[in-house]
């Protein structure tokens, strides 16, 4: 199988192992990225440009590849380019000058949370001085195309070699509602929280395996509430042609400490139980190949 090639800083792919039929299944991981880029000079400590971080959720899946799924993982923060944002998701108020292309109106620039987040956290702000247009746009050039081309090639092989694929988008989430959250700030989250966009972007039957496959290890497991999936799922999404993307949002409280970012006591169990899920997942992508249904 040819994988596209490593970015250094920016992605890696670990390939499935090598000991049969490749699974018509991809992951990715696009916010467990830790390592700051060359040039990117925050206003704030390195520690709260990672609070944003799904820290962890690349190691958790590393069972991923031994089912014969590749596991994409972006390397640099989330904060620093949120590769779950579209291209248009600019915040003109970052910029020295306007922006000479199309910006859209999203909820999540509102929030400080678009392409290039506003804030580090609350209402800290991420940088002391705007940045330049130029500088943007190299990072959206260096970041966001390389990492979506990359994720389109995984799919599109596996799509080619089966006629259809099934890509899991890999996050994690605080333990509860924030001040830059959908929900409210303190509010209760599940376990586990999947997102198809309200049954768009994946066979809601999918969806619901998944969902049954958690709760019967335990976990508390809620579908779209309160996230639904953003641009990852949306952009390459397309169930009428057998091009299922689901999103699985864990709660950091089941793996790692969420002032020191440090992994916890729950983290090998959890890592086993996706293990399990992993299997789970390729198992039935496996049965529902066009024509074995
Ligand atoms: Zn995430």
């Amino acid at each position: 199988m040819s994988l596209p090639q490593n970015r250094p800083g920016v992605f890696h792919i670990v390939p499935p192992v090598d000991d049969g039929a490749p699974a018509p299944v991809v992951f990715d991981s696009p916010h467990s990225g830790v390592a700051m880029p060359a040039g990117f000079q925050p206003a704030v400590p390195d520690s709260l440009v990672l609070v944003s971080a799904d820290t962890h959720v690349d190691a958790l899946w590393a069972a991923v590849p031994r089912h014969g799924a590749p596991l994409l993982a972006a390397e640099f923060p989330r904060s620093f380019l949120d590769l779950n944002r579209a291209p248009e998701d600019i915040d003109p108020v970052l910029l020295d000058a306007p922006w000479p292309g199309p910006l859209s109106d999203a909820d999540s620039v509102r929030r400080g949370m678009g392409l290039i987040w506003r804030y580090a956290w609350g209402d800290t702000p991420m940088y002391a001085d705007r940045l330049s247009v130029q500088a943007v746009w190299q990072r959206i050039d260096t970041y966001w195309y390389p990492y979506h081309a990359a994720l389109a090639d995984l799919l599109d092989a596996a799509h080619g070699r089966h006629g259809a694929v099934w890509h899991v988008d890999c996050h994690s989430m605080p333990s509860t509602g924030h001040r830059l959250s959908p929900d409210a700030d303190g509010a209760h989250r599940a376990d586990i929280v999947l997102g198809d966009r309200d049954g768009t972007a994946c066979d809601p039957g999918f969806t619901d395996f998944v969902a049954t496959v958690f709760r019967r290890q335990g976990y508390e497991t809620r579908i779209n509430d309160p996230f639904k999936g953003a641009e990852l799922v949306r952009r390459h999404a397309d169930p009428a042609h057998n091009r299922h993307s689901l999103q699985i949002e864990i709660n950091r409280r089941l793996y790692m400490d969420e002032v020191t970012r440090e992994r916890g006591p729950g983290f090998d169990r959890l890592a086993a139980d996706l293990d399990v899920v992993a299997e789970a997942i390729v198992g039935y992508a496996a049965a529902h190949l066009p024509g074995t249904r």
